[in-house]
């Protein structure tokens, strides 16, 4: 097929692993006889060096026209003054909305073999392997704020709301995806307070019992997922929520399998490009040094070939390539445990030998 994937290297280590994640593209074009185009564009903290503009007219455009996006990381500490006219973050935000980016996928699935960098124990995390969708353009992040005098002070407010339709696009995403991993649905809100979750609970349930009668579907409360996440998580499968819940439980989620380095996300709209990134930082610390873990970016290269064009062979072959590079024992310093380790180029090296 031909595709045209727009690389944004970004800030930090994310030129570093990007890089990484292209020599990989450009693996699997070669085995599988596609063409991709791939233009670098510059956004984030670089942009705002170059153009004034985290996310510049042009960059936009580009992503625009292309049939996914895969992103390094942007930010750092040259641009984290607060009194800042613009920040690298307000690229990615208005990149989110530009392409009307509303659902935000997180797979949760630690190896067997790096399963003692986990601050959990092993029999707790053995097996698990979840999805994340968290709604990324609505709720209380993007609802009515402001303060106001009070007696005692000041009174502050942030409004949580969600319509009918925002809450059913990402049930019906998150359902898909349960459907196409034979797998089960659970659905977080907290309907025994709040009026907002009881429309998503009710939503959720009409979608599922409409659209998808025959998949296994739960609820669970926000504050009980919370616990069961680390004191069962093999028994979720793909789990579906709002803005800020998803926020803390995806977060909260990451520490399963021990390091970020190692963790992709999606995120995508109803249609046009979806955006792949790790879900890590810059890393600011380790730029420059070689010595950042490519394996995120080059995971979120495997989830742009499933989600966006649908080339779900190729997507497996990365995650198999990249396991058995785990299982092998390769490891970049942030997987090591104090052990021997090798380069970010290195570990590009090896698995582009596993899939060539
Ligand atoms: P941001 O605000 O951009 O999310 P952050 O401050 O939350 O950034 P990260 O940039 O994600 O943090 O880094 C957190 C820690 O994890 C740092 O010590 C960093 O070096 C390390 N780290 C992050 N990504 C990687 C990676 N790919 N390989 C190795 N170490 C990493
Ligand atoms: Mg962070």
């Amino acid at each position: 097929m031909e595709a045209r994937i727009t690389l944004l290297p970004g800030d930090g280590i994310g030129p570093e692993i990007v890089e990484q994640a292209k020599r990989v593209l450009d693996t699997i074009a070669q085995k599988y006889d596609h063409q991709f185009e791939t233009p670098s564009c510059p956004m984030g903290g670089n942009a705002i060096d170059e153009f004034g503009d985290p996310l510049p007219a042009e960059t936009l455009e580009t992503c625009k026209a292309s049939d996914a996006i895969l992103l390094g990381a942007v930010g750092g500490p040259k641009w984290d003054d607060p009194s800042a006219k613009t920040r690298p973050e307000a690229g990615l935000l208005k990149i989110r909305k530009e392409l009307g980016l509303f659902a935000n996928l997180r797979p949760i699935k630690p190896y067997s073999e790096l399963l003692d960098a986990s601050p959990l124990k092993r029999e707790i995390i053995e097996g698990t392997d979840i999805l994340f969708f968290r709604e990324l353009t609505g709720g209380i992040y993007f609802g009515e704020s402001g303060r106001m005098e009070h007696p005692d002070g000041e009174k502050a407010f942030s409004v949580m709301t969600y319509t009918t339709k925002e809450i059913a696009r990402i049930v019906r995403l998150a359902a898909e995806a349960a459907r196409n991993r034979g797998g089960k649905l659970t659905s977080v809100d907290k309907a025994n307070v709040l009026e907002v979750s009881r429309l998503w609970r009710q939503v959720a349930a009409d979608v599922v019992k409409n659209e998808f009668p025959d998949l296994e579907y739960d609820v669970v409360l926000v504050d009980a997922m919370a616990m069961h996440l680390i004191s069962r998580p093999s028994d979720f499968d793909v789990v579906v929520t709002g803005n800020m819940f998803g926020d803390i439980l995806t977060d909260e989620g990451s520490m399963l399998p021990g390091s970020l380095g190692l963790l992709p996300s999606a995120s995508l709209g109803s249609d046009g490009p979806g955006l792949y990134e790790p879900i890590h930082g810059s890393a600011p610390d380790i730029a420059g040094k070689g010595i950042a873990n490519p394996l995120a970016t080059i995971l979120a290269t495997a989830m742009l070939f499933r989600h966006s064009l649908n080339l779900e062979t190729e997507a497996t072959a990365i995650e198999e390539a990249v396991a058995r590079v785990v299982a092998a024992g390769h490891r970049t310093a942030d997987i090591a445990a104090g052990g021997k380790s090798i380069s970010t180029t290195e570990m590009g090296d090896c698995v582009i030998q596993e899939l060539s």
